[in-house]
């Protein structure tokens, strides 16, 4: 039987990665972000091979709730924090910390009765203007988290880069000053700001803070647009592959697939790959988007479907049905396709779909 897509995770390169984050921040304490199925790699799998992490980073109580029911017991931090007494109390049971990031999340602390106590990161909005209390707040909002007895203390703190992607970009040293302004004077605590283009490029965030959160450096992916994972010393973790699952030959003029987008300028073989938008496999990427058949670049014809793509095998005529295809991986980097989809390889990596496996290695 020929194999269907699987999404091969090398966990020693996420290992490596993580490495790569000790080293560029060696006084500081990671919280690995492993939100969106660990950026579509298995958040289980994230939480067990980043054991050494300090804590792990997640968006959803779903994402949370799964890790504990795997008996995952490093520190687990809900980047969304709660929006009820029910989740605030299922966090305190289940000894999740909380992002606290809007006034009414402290109203909710403060007529909650917990018999644990929840330990909170006080999220300051320093100019993204996304979550976070507003600078002119933040003094009044941390000395009412103070006398509240549902909070753990010391109260963390943390805040998020907007544009820390734009090597030196004055907006991030502006949002470091507003922050350090604002929590300098607060004595206890941890402080986080860096994500993984901060770590990468902005040492500024590290020597205001104690804790940095990477997310997308650990997967080996580069968080800066024209640039790889491995320019930036990463493994690549991913490899997305399938098979060929047709051969054929076609005359000059005919037409490929949906749309009859594609048509052959000549006599040439034509391969079907069972791969597909279905699988995460954008259905925006336009013919000429490099595919590897046996180390060899091939190009991408016609439309994506949902399960199926066809490729120009003019370079490959040996190729056969059942040989391994790789769509990205370690010698067709994500960044690579990304561009071609005109995403980010973020978008990409959340994107590959439940249906298709991920296989450890
Ligand atoms: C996702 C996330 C990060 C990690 O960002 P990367 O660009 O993937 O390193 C850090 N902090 C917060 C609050 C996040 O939501």
């Amino acid at each position: 039987m020929v194999e269907e897509t699987v999404a091969f995770i090398d966990t020693s390169a996420i290992l490596h990665n993580f490495q790569v984050v000790r080293s560029l921040a060696p006084r500081h304490a990671v919280m690995a972000m492993i939100k969106c199925n660990g950026y579509g790699h298995g958040a289980l799998n994230c939480a067990r091979t980043l054991i050494d992490s300090d804590a792990v980073g997640v968006s959803t109580l779903a994402e949370a709730m799964e890790l504990r029911e795997a008996n995952i017991a490093s520190r687990i931090i809900l980047m969304s924090g709660f929006h009820n007494a029910e989740e605030l109390l299922c966090l305190s049971q289940n000894q999740i910390e909380a992002v606290v990031h809007a006034v009414y999340q402290i109203e909710l602390l403060e007529n909650t009765t917990l018999s644990q106590p929840l330990k909170i990161w006080l999220k300051i909005d320093t100019g993204m203007n996304r979550l976070g209390i507003p600078l002119a707040q933040a003094k009044e909002v941390y000395q009412r988290l103070q006398k509240c007895h549902a909070v753990v203390k010391p109260i963390h703190l943390l805040t998020h880069l907007a544009r820390a992607d734009e090597v030196s970009h004055v907006a991030t040293d502006n949002q470091v000053k507003h922050f350090s302004s604002i929590v300098g004077e607060w004595n206890e605590g941890a402080r986080s700001i860096a994500n993984s283009a901060a770590i990468l490029g902005h040492p500024t965030t590290l020597a205001a803070s104690d804790w940095v959160r990477p997310g997308i450096m650990l997967y080996g992916v580069s968080p800066f647009e024209g640039r790889t994972g491995q320019l930036e010393g990463l493994k690549v973790v991913m490899t997305l592959c399938s098979h060929l699952v047709a051969v054929h030959d076609l005359t000059k003029g005919e037409a490929v697939g949906y749309g009859a987008t594609w048509t052959c300028p000549e006599a040439m073989r034509v391969g079907v790959v069972r791969v597909g938008y279905g699988d995460g496999y954008p259905r925006g990427l336009p013919s000429g988007t490099p595919i590897l058949i046996g180390k060899k670049r091939v190009s991408l014809i016609g439309r994506v479907s949902m399960d199926m793509i066809t490729v120009d095998l003019r370079n490959q005529p040996n190729a056969k049905v059942g040989d391994e295809v790789i769509l990205w991986g370690e010698n067709l980097p994500i960044e690579e396709i990304a561009g071609c989809a005109k995403v980010s390889p973020y978008e990409l990596l959340c994107g590959v779909s439940s249906r298709v496996p991920r296989k450890i290695q």
